[in-house]
């Protein structure tokens, strides 16, 4: 389908993002999601993370049930007829937290009105399940008890972090402190460490009624890993109370006592709740100046990244323990936990990362966005009840994130798990989307303005525009006088870079990964050139064998196909000639600095 209306989206039908056109045709309150804003112009086709956040809004502002107080659904099932939204435990701190966390950044990146009064209503719902001891409880319902359990605590952080730094609400630090003291309160502290070695805390036995009293066996990293990270940030923005105690004592629970990592930083289970655990003890060596908790992340990220049986491109394994023969899966929480990180790395010494992080962003997090829903019936009907949804569900959803995908399958070919969304991941994936937007470009008056990643962007100081991977070419227009440093992807030939202005060569410095040039005007426009073309690589992933088509970062094709609502569905990605398309990108007045 191709729409030729500069107000609506995209002019070649040839793109991948058609798919996000062509879901009109199920539904004409969409027209909001895909309405350009006045003053789009004609743009390089590369990704476009913004008009990906808008529809992730989507998704964000219609997964609630109105019945209950705009809860969202955790699961949905795209593949019964007709799909199914339902409920379950971790729809209240969990997934609350994380809608909240995602919309406030979606909004930032777009300016979007999308779901605005759903905001409200969710950030109401987010504020009224704290209990007065500060910590965040599940409701008494049919599929939830009333409990604190703390990998709720952890999402609830990452919320309320991302929540002050928005600063809508003026008492957002002081549920952020009574949380972080309550957490503090009630952790072990013998030995100089905080440990929380059960899951679940009510408010009349304590932990000892969760596990029956018993030590939960994914402890830490399913009980408290996840406090670290937030809690790193907070202290980043000058987090107070008891913040740094308790990111500390985990932290020494973790790598000190715990032998969850193995020695050559090995580990089983879930993936998700261990990247979020790394990524906390990496945060906070950066935060605390710490050398040996950056080595400790860095090595932990790097045999996930290397050997846990995950891909290049951003899909990681879910579960280490699964027997990978019967179709691995992929859950989005995972694959920004991992971009991340190295983003983290990167900024911090590492720079060689920057390519991971542009793997990650321009393939297995774009892909696991739901941006078509032509393949999913719902001719039947069934009555909403108090524990599901069935009306309009696949368009509720559409731009949520994948649950469990595979390699190049949006549904992974896993009979247990084949056609649910987990949306927890389609609370993760708009951070995702964030951090590698928001990272993409940066502007510090003693050293310049720095391009990290080829990706379009629209900032203050200088506008970004990439063609990638149709060419190897990025175009840079300044907004201020600065020197100028851009990342050159790691595959490029160097000796064959050009930079040009109004034609002419312009000379520049090679600087390890990047490329400098000094002193430039404000309004000057340059031209950064070099040959890009088609590689192929072999992948084993999740104990499979791939074909990997590659142009520069990004991936072209995978073989073999999918089955399941394939990805990876990039034919038009291999011509040599960029297209064009309509867009218009978003200067926010003040960026939430998230990293
Ligand atoms: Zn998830």
């Amino acid at each position: 389908m191709t729409i030729q209306d500069p107000n609506l989206g995209i002019t070649n039908s040839t793109l991948d993002d058609e798919f996000l056109v062509d879901s009109l045709r199920y539904d004409s309150t969409l027209q909001e999601v895909y309405k350009l804003p006045i003053g789009a112009k004609s743009e390089p086709a590369s990704i476009d993370l913004e008009e990906r956040a808008r529809l992730a809004l989507n998704h964000l502002s219609r997964n609630l049930d109105a019945a209950r107080e705009h809860l969202p659904y955790f699961w949905t099932h795209l593949t019964k007829n007709p799909p199914e939204a339902r409920h379950e435990a971790y729809d209240f701190g969990d997934v609350t937290a994380r809608y909240v966390d995602a919309m406030i950044l979606s909004r930032q990146m777009t300016g979007s009105t999308i779901g605005e009064e759903q905001e409200v209503l969710l950030k109401r719902l987010m504020l009224s399940l704290f209990g007065n001891d500060g910590l965040s409880y599940r409701k008494s319902t049919p599929f939830s008890s009333p409990d604190a359990v703390m990998f709720d605590q952890s999402s609830v952080l990452i919320g309320l972090v991302t929540w002050l730094q928005e600063g809508s609400h003026p008492d957002i630090k002081d549920y952020l402190d009574r949380h972080v003291n309550q957490l503090w309160h009630i952790a072990d502290k013998t030995k100089d460490l905080c440990r929380f070695p059960i899951n679940t805390y009510t408010k009349t036995a304590g932990f000892s009624a969760g596990s029956g009293g018993m030590v939960d066996q994914d402890a830490p990293y399913f009980t408290a890993g996840r406090f670290v990270f937030p809690l790193a940030r907070y202290l980043e923005i000058g987090g107070t109370g008891k913040a740094e105690a308790l990111a500390v004592g985990i932290t020494k629970w973790i790598t000190q006592e715990s032998k969850v990592f193995d020695i050559d930083f090995s580990f089983t289970d879930h993936m998700h709740s261990h990247t979020s655990t790394i990524i906390g003890v990496l945060k906070l060596g950066v935060v605390l100046n710490d050398d040996s908790l950056i080595a400790w992340g860095k090595s932990a990220f790097d045999w996930v990244q290397n050997s846990s049986g995950s891909s290049t491109f951003g899909w990681y394994i879910e579960d280490i323990w699964q027997n990978w023969k019967v179709g691995a899966d992929c859950e989005t929480c995972s694959v920004v936990d991992m971009l991340e990180m190295a983003v983290i790395l990167s900024e911090n010494g590492y720079p060689e990362y920057w390519d991971t992080v542009e793997k990650i962003t321009r393939n297995h997090l774009v892909e696991s966005q739901l941006t078509d829903i032509g393949w999913i019936e719902w001719t039947k009907k069934l009555a909403d009840n108090s524990v599901s949804s069935f009306e309009n569900v696949a368009i509720r959803v559409l731009g949520g994130f994948a649950g469990w995908s595979g390699p190049n399958d949006f549904v992974a070919n896993n009979l247990v798990r084949r056609g649910n969304l987990m949306n927890c991941c389609s609370g993760a994936g708009p951070r995702g989307l964030y951090i590698a937007w928001e990272h993409a470009v940066s502007y510090v008056k003693e050293t310049g303005v720095t391009v990290n990643l080829a990706i379009n962007r629209s900032a203050s100081f200088a506008e970004v525009r990439v063609s990638e991977p149709f060419e190897g070419k990025i175009e840079i227009l300044m907004r201020v006088r600065a020197d100028l440093w851009v990342r050159i992807p790691g595959w490029v030939q160097r000796e064959k870079i050009v930079v040009r202005q109004n034609e002419q060569s312009v000379s520049f410095e090679q600087k390890g990964r990047f490329i400098l040039i000094r002193d430039i005007g404000q309004g000057i426009k340059l031209d950064i050139t070099y040959p890009i073309s088609e590689i192929g690589s072999h992948e084993t992933i999740g104990g499979r064998d791939y074909e990997v088509t590659w142009r520069g970062n990004t991936v072209v094709a995978i073989n073999p196909e999918g089955k399941n609502h394939p990805l990876y569905q990039r034919a038009y990605m291999r011509s040599k000639k960029t297209p064009e398309r309509y867009a218009l990108f978003h200067q926010p007045n003040n960026e939430i600095r998230y990293w």
